[in-house]
């Protein structure tokens, strides 16, 4: 399923998300007022705790004004609070300030404790402008409302009045709205650095994507030549992009090697084919203009019309096999000194030495490869021909070594080039060894050639199985 979001650059995508992480906890700790309400709250415990201890002595006390207001001065000098007692009709008998006499009964708090239960009210300080008919989050945001607590004052029972406890969480108020300048300090730096990464962020990996983008229309136009289009995305500090960037590059380089083989293996191909097809034509054309042509010359102009087509099958069975070596084939466990005896039995006189070791590869393409080796050696060496199986870790394979005169060093650098022969004349089509080190190659190996008079050595090496 796919969310329908907008399709936007991926700066802004980031700097969405970041602003989003960072605004939850700031607006559950502000846009809750949850800091401030904690602190009224706070104050509304203490009060509650400090009222029912004096009303708990109040009790003791009630109708002894002297006594009563002892008590308060003495309260009055263990807390910040302002107390008041009234007595069951709601009017201030003993207070820690002025206001004794004044009939509170129309609060509702006082209301609340007169009738038993506990009056809790939080209002406006005196004096406080426009709070009124503010919700209590807003109010207490500020530091001008009044915490006001009424406790019931109860003998056996009955009512005899309410202690009336009120405070300001002022205290807590200016602590908290010291910190406030450092808190939103904070928060704005806060704010400024997630900005700041989210757009380097956004910046750096937009950079790298529009240099990827770039390559990708590089490669789609067929330029494959690396002109340091994808070099940001390559510098890229985003590992899985630098990492994207190399395997396009080299992807690249890869489609490049392969189109300058293909362009090379066509002219090759068609070079090889030229000769026999036009020397066909001309033979064609021959026995088709000439009709008084002697049987004996058309019988000879007939032969090689069919050695022309020889070779030309001879190339293309050659090609085929080399095509398929290069694509590789499908990997077996192969028993090399095996596979040395089923090669070395089809011809007479060839010795074998060597290891008992297990290779991986195509098994077929392996065996035509070494049969090409063995031909070689009997067609170009001398009559002591060897195939000898080794095993250098992580690689094993074989050496075909004869005993004849040696190839020219000039041609030993161009020996295992597709269509390279000295038997043009006799047939060679030089596909032989351009085989061996396709197979070789495909298989993680290699096809080396050590010559010298009296001796020559091919090696063909293959992955040995570990
Ligand atoms: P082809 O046998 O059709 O010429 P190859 O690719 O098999 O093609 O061999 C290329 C050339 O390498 C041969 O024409 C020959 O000159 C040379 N060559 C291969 N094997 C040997 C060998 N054992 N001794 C001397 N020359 C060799």
């Amino acid at each position: 399923m796919r969310l329908p979001l907008p399709r936007l650059p991926l700066q802004l995508w980031l700097l969405g998300s970041y602003a989003l992480v960072f605004a939850m906890p700031v607006a559950a700790l502000l846009g809750t007022g949850a800091l401030a309400w904690d602190l009224v709250n706070q104050t509304k415990e203490d009060l509650e705790h400090q009222g029912a201890l004096i009303a708990m002595v109040a009790a003791e006390r009630m109708g002894k004004p002297q006594r009563m207001n002892e008590m308060l001065a003495a309260a009055k000098q263990q807390t910040l609070s302002g107390i008041r007692i009234t007595d069951d009709a709601g009017v201030v008998v003993a207070s820690s300030g002025d206001g004794v006499g004044e009939d509170l009964s129309d609060d509702a708090e006082i209301r609340a404790a007169l009738e038993g239960s506990q009056g809790l009210a939080i209002k406006p300080r005196p004096g406080a402008v426009g709070l009124r008919g503010r919700g209590l989050s807003s109010q207490s945001r500020h530091a001008d409302v009044r915490v006001f607590v009424a406790v019931p004052i109860t003998r056996d029972g009955e009512v005899l009045g309410a202690v009336i406890l009120s405070r300001t969480p002022r205290e807590e108020f200016q602590a908290f709205w010291q910190m406030a300048p450092r808190l939103w300090l904070g928060a704005l730096l806060a704010v400024l650095s997630t900005a700041v990464l989210a757009l380097l962020a956004g910046h750096y990996a937009s950079r790298s994507l529009r240099s990827l983008g770039r390559a990708s229309e590089r490669f789609a136009a067929g330029q494959l030549a690396d002109d340091g289009t994808s070099a940001d995305a390559r510098d890229s500090r985003i590992s899985e992009t630098a990492a994207l960037a190399d395997a396009m590059e080299a992807m690249a380089a890869r489609l490049r090697a392969r189109l300058a083989y293909i362009s090379e293996f066509a002219g090759n191909v068609s070079h090889e084919f030229k000769t026999p097809v036009s020397s066909l034509r001309g033979t064609i054309e021959l026995l088709r203009d000439d009709e008084a042509m002697p049987a004996e010359q058309r019988a000879r102009f007939l032969d090689n019309a069919l050695g022309d087509l020889d070779r030309l099958s001879r190339l293309v069975g050659g090609l085929l096999r080399l095509a398929r070596a290069e694509e590789g084939g499908a990997r077996e466990t192969i028993d090399a000194l095996a596979l040395a005896r089923d090669v070395a039995q089809r011809y007479a006189n060839i010795a074998l030495s060597g290891e008992n070791v297990k290779l991986v590869g195509a098994r077929e393409q392996v065996e035509t490869a070494l049969a090409n080796l063995v031909e070689n050696a009997r067609k170009y060496g001398g009559s002591g021909v060897r195939i000898e199986v080794f095993h250098a870790p992580p690689l094993a394979g074989f050496r075909v070594i004869d005993d004849g005169p040696g190839i020219d060093p000039a041609h030993l650098p161009r020996l295992f080039e597709r269509f390279f022969t000295t038997d043009r004349a006799r047939g060679g089509t030089g596909l032989g060894l351009a085989l061996v080190k396709a197979v070789a190659e495909a298989h993680g190996g290699h096809a080396r050639v050590e010559s010298r008079p009296g001796r020559t050595s091919f090696e063909l090496a293959l992955r040995a199985e570990s």
